[in-house]
């Protein structure tokens, strides 16, 4: 059977740039799991159902998270935001590594469901091209970048429970980064035992 997949979580403050990273990382690397997160915010312009999110009314997520449906969920800025399980369940099982581009409670919950996650955080070369970023990309009231911003810096605060960051300067040679890291994750002595035990008797065997 094949190796089971990791999970990566990839968080970082709003405007940072994940989801152009995200879309990178998986355009090049076609063997990663992207997964699809449920969520009650209003779509922006030019996001799709099913694609960017799956949108969602209050009480159909409410109904999900009744039903166990969601890996973990977790509320930013008034919404809420939740990993549907099934996908994720599938697509490691078949031995693909999935990644969930989710903030910081929701990455805490899955370091205690599965502490063998890869936990990576995206920084900003600085502060100043955070806030250029998320005024520039135009997609959110001043009240909402404003609330993103304070959240910023509440976020800032968990970065220590992650396991790399990751400046994201130049999208490429993010994109390279992260792929590295993912790829030493998999290489992990304590992750291939049963391959490393199988080879060891087998050369006991000579
Ligand atoms: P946005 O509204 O900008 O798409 O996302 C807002 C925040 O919610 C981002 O930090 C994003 O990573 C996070 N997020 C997206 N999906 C999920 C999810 O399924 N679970 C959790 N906990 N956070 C999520």
């Amino acid at each position: 059977m094949a190796q089971k997949g990791i999970l990566v979580v990839v968080s970082g403050f709003s405007g940072v740039g994940k989801g152009t990273l995200m879309k990178r990382l998986t355009e090049k690397y076609e063997e990663y799991a992207l997964s699809i997160s449920a969520t009650t915010r209003q779509p922006r312009e030019g996001e799709e159902d099913g694609r960017e999110y799956f949108f969602r009314t209050r009480e159909a997520f409410e109904q999900m998270i009744a039903e166990d449906a969601l890996v973990e969920y977790a509320c930013y800025c008034d919404n809420y935001y939740g990993t549907p399980k099934a996908y994720v369940e599938e697509q490691m099982m078949a031995g693909r590594d999935v990644i969930l581009e989710i903030e910081i409670q929701g990455a805490r919950k899955i370091k205690e469901k599965f502490p063998e996650a890869l936990l990576l955080f995206v920084m900003p070369p600085s502060a100043a091209v955070l806030k250029e970023r998320l005024v520039g990309r135009g997609t959110e009231l001043p009240e909402v970048i404003a609330a993103r911003l304070k959240r910023a810096a509440a976020e800032a605060e968990g970065i220590e429970a992650y396991d790399y960051m990751l400046v994201n300067d130049q999208l490429e040679t993010c994109v390279e980064e992260m792929h590295t890291l993912i790829s030493c994750q998999r290489s992990r002595v304590n992750r291939n035992l049963e391959f490393i035990n199988r080879v060891k008797n087998e050369v006991k065997a000579f």
